[in-house]
């Protein structure tokens, strides 16, 4: 089991205790809604590798087979910090990157589309990362890291930026100054335009102030999240495309060839200047800044929950059913299914399709049930059937308050 998946218990843990100190504290900074939406976004983006291999896998094995220099030791503590520290370099060309470049923005929003902040932020993971992001670890490789070992300073790296992504949490003195914080890493999620861009590092926040992108939070002005052209949705599928979309919207629609081609590597905020003309893209922060809501019912919460859960007990099983070996890529698709359905409930959606939805979730965990265990099988009814239940409370609900009118 890789530390990613071992830390997951952890990171539920840390996450009700932090929903519940914030209740008590007078100050929540949860929406069930939006964290569902990360938290489906999460265990998407771990069953990912179900259906799709690391495609620098075989580059970064190339790059070891070619480079003039000998494999480090993963003995010595040394080459162990040294590891860690030049991957988070790396990782800091690569976030910047993310930021800067639209080709890899449209991976990386993912993980800024959230309107809050807190715990469950940190999980909202791209999907598309894999494309091109091994790209910037290459160096590693190349001077003779070992393969294990950068993928645990990598899931180090990872792991260590989960606790930054709260808002109960000051300014830390001399911490500001080397580590990403609570603090710094707000204003990596900030849409405000005077923190937009800045703050990339994964662990240290030295590389932000070496190389000139380094803001620190200020008390005059308070950090609005999200990003500036906000997607409205809490769908899987419109977090993961809309930045790809937009680009070939604008590829498509620009009469200027040399424009066109630049659009995958100009800065996300660029278009090309005859669709700039037509229609521009929002800039920064528009005030007032109104987050998506959409209120529904305790109905379709207690419903958004258990689906939510499906989701985990199917990423959970899948990880590690031997049933289910060999049939991963079906539930990384069941999985989409239900990300997909639920947040159209939890849009306060209404259609036949959805509903057609929520049949093919039944037939398909009936199916999964018959698979599995006897155990199994009574986990995953008893949340199929909160989750579908919905519908019959809502509807006795509204026959209610229309009887009372
Ligand atoms: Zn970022
Ligand atoms: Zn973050």
């Amino acid at each position: 089991m890789g530390l990613i998946a071992a830390a997951v218990p952890f990171f539920l843990l840390s996450i009700l205790v932090e929903w519940l100190w914030g209740r008590w504290r007078g100050r929540d900074t949860y929406r069930l809604t939006d964290a569902v939406s990360s938290l489906t976004l999460g265990g998407l983006s771990q069953a990912r590798r179900f259906v799709a291999l690391g495609v620098g896998g075989s580059v970064y094995a190339w790059l070891a087979s070619i480079t003039p220099f000998t494999t480090w030791s993963a003995e010595g503590g040394w080459a162990w910090l040294l590891a860690f520290v030049l991957y988070d370099l790396c990782y800091y060309c690569s976030h910047r990157a993310g930021h800067e470049i639209k080709l890899f923005w449209a991976a990386h929003v993912v993980h800024h589309q959230s309107e809050d902040y807190n715990l469950s932020t940190a999980l909202r993971q791209t999907s598309s990362g894999f494309l091109f992001g091994w790209i910037f670890y290459t160096p590693m490789f190349f001077i003779g890291v070992p393969a294990e070992m950068m993928v645990t300073v990598g899931a180090l790296n990872l792991i260590y930026q989960f606790w930054v992504h709260t808002e109960h949490v000051g300014e830390l003195g001399w911490f500001e100054y080397v580590f990403v914080s609570p603090s710094n890493h707000r204003v990596h999620h900030a849409r405000n335009a005077r923190y937009l861009d800045r703050n990339y590092g994964g662990v240290f926040i030295v590389w932000d102030r070496l190389f000139g992108s380094y803001q620190r939070e200020l008390a005059s002005e308070p950090c609005v999240y999200g990003i500036t052209k906000p997607i409205r949705s809490w769908s899987p599928v419109e977090s993961w495309v809309h930045v790809y979309r937009d680009m070939f919207n604008d590829m498509r629609q620009t009469s200027n060839w040399a424009e066109r081609l630049w659009v995958p590597f100009s800065h996300p905020g660029w278009q090309p200047s005859d669709v700039a003309a037509a229609r521009p893209l929002s800039e920064g922060d528009e005030l007032p800044f109104e987050k998506y809501d959409p209120q529904v019912s305790v109905a379709r919460k207690v419903s958004g929950a258990a689906n939510l859960a499906l989701i985990t007990v199917l990423l959970i099983l899948a990880q590690r059913s031997e049933i289910l070996r060999g049939y991963e890529a079906y539930v990384w698709a069941l999985m989409l299914w239900f990300g997909v359905g639920n947040a159209a409930l939890l849009s306060n959606a209404e259609s036949r399709l959805f509903r057609f939805q929520e049949g093919v979730k039944l037939i398909a965990l009936a199916v999964l049930a018959g698979l599995l265990s006897l155990p199994l099988a009574l986990v995953i009814t008893p949340l199929a059937l909160i989750g579908v239940s919905w519908q019959l409370f809502e509807r006795e609900s509204k026959e209610v308050a229309g009887a009372t009118s």
